[in-house]
C-alpha cells in the first residue's frame, strides 16, 4: 500500500507524478522529491522555487528540507540564491552525519561541488511584484504575508516514509529570515513507525508548538492522522488566544504508516492532494472543522 499527501493545489501535478513513481514501486523518497521538484520548476507557483517571492532586498531566498522516516536522518538548505532545486540538495544532505543543514553560502557551495544545476530563480513577475511593494511601502517594509509551502509526505510499498519541504518563505521577509519549513520538528518531521507530518503558515507561528513533532508524537500514542492534526492546531491556537492572539495561519497534514492521512487548518479552506490506491484527487480542509471532502479545481478558484 502506498500513499502521499501534499499542500495546496499547487502540488497536484507533481504529486501525480509522485504516485506514479509511487505505483511503479519507486521509494518514498523518489516520489517526493519527484512532486517538490515539480513544484519548484513551475514559475506559475510564486512561493516555491523559480519565481519565488523576493525578500525585502529583492533576493529570492529559498529553504527546504528532506526527511528519511527510516533512519530519521535529515538535510535542508537555508536561504539559497541560485540553486534551481532546493529539495534536491536537502535530499543529497540527508543521510550525512554531520552539516546536513546548510545556509546561505555554504549550502550554494555545495550544491556546486553536488552537481546541481543553477540558476537565477528571479522571474521578471517577482521583480515586478517586488518592486510594486517597495513603492507601495515606501521604505517602511514590513513582511507581507504572500507565503505558502509545498510539502509533501509519502509512503512506499515497502513501508518506507519520508517528507519534504520547499519555500521561499514570505513574501518581503528579512534577508536571513527562516521560517520553519527546513526546520525539524517544526516545519516536518518523519518517522516511519507512527508517522509523518508537515505545515504551511506563518512559520513564526509553528515554530512557536514545534507542531510536526507534536503531530507525530500524537500518533505515536495511538491517535488518527486526522485528529493528531486537529488536537496539535488547537492546543496552539487555545494558547495563543489565551495570549490574546488570534489563530494566524496555520495549516497541516499527516500520513500515517497505513496510509491514511489526515489534515487541520486555521484558514476558510485549505486545498491539499492526496494520492493512494484510487489515485489523486484534490481536497479541502476547513477552519469550521467540517469534513474533508474531494473538491475540483473549480471549487478552489483563487487558492494556492
Ligand atoms: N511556513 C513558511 C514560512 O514561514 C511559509 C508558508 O508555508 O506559508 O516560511
Amino acid at each position: 500500500m502506498s500513499a502521499i499527501i501534499g499542500t495546496w493545489k499547487m502540488c497536484y501535478d507533481g504529486l501525480c507524478a509522485g504516485h506514479a513513481l509511487l505505483a511503479g514501486g519507486a521509494s518514498a523518497g523518489d516520489a517526493v522529491v519527484r512532486t517538490v521538484t515539480a513544484v519548484e520548476d513551475d514559475p506559475a507557483y510564486t512561493s516555491v522555487g523559480y519565481g519565488g517571492l523576493p525578500a525585502s532586498d529583492g533576493r529570492v531566498l529559498l529553504d527546504a528540507a528532506f526527511m528519511d522516516g527510516h533512519t530519521l536522518r535529515l538535510g535542508g538548505v537555508m536561504g539559497v540564491e541560485n540553486v534551481r532545486n532546493p529539495i534536491q540538495a536537502a535530499r543529497l544532505l540527508c543521510g550525512r552525519e554531520t552539516n546536513c543543514l546548510l545556509c546561505g553560502r555554504g549550502a550554494e557551495q555545495f550544491a556546486v561541488e553536488a552537481g546541481l544545476k543553477m540558476r537565477d530563480m528571479r522571474t521578471e513577475n517577482a521583480m515586478r511584484r517586488w518592486r510594486e511593494a517597495v513603492q507601495q511601502e515606501a521604505g517602511r517594509l514590513t513582511a507581507y504575508r504572500g507565503h505558502d509551502t509545498v510539502c509533501v509526505l509519502a509512503l512506499d510499498g515497502e513501508g518506507r516514509m519520508a517528507a519534504g519541504t520547499s519555500t521561499s518563505g514570505l513574501f518581503m521577509k528579512a534577508p536571513g529570515r527562516v521560517g520553519d519549513s527546513p526546520i525539524v520538528g517544526s516545519g516536518f518531521y518523519c518517522d516511519e513507525r507512527y508517522g509523518a507530518a508537515a505545515a504551511t503558515g506563518l512559520g513564526e507561528d509553528i515554530m512557536r508548538g514545534c507542531l510536526s513533532y507534536e503531530i507525530v508524537s500524537r500518533m505515536r500514542a495511538g491517535v488518527s492522522p486526522a485528529d493528531a492534526c486537529a488536537g496539535a492546531l488547537a492546543a496552539l491556537v487555545e494558547r495563543k488566544r489565551s495570549l490574546g492572539e488570534d489563530a494566524g495561519s496555520i495549516s497541516l497534514i499527516a500520513l500515517s504508516p497505513s496510509g491514511a492521512y489526515g489534515a487541520a487548518t486555521t484558514l476558510p479552506v485549505f486545498p491539499f492532494a492526496a494520492g493512494g490506491a484510487d489515485g489523486v484527487a484534490l481536497y479541502a480542509a476547513r477552519a469550521d472543522g467540517s469534513p474533508i471532502r474531494a473538491v475540483t479545481v473549480a471549487e478552489l478558484e483563487g487558492e494556492p
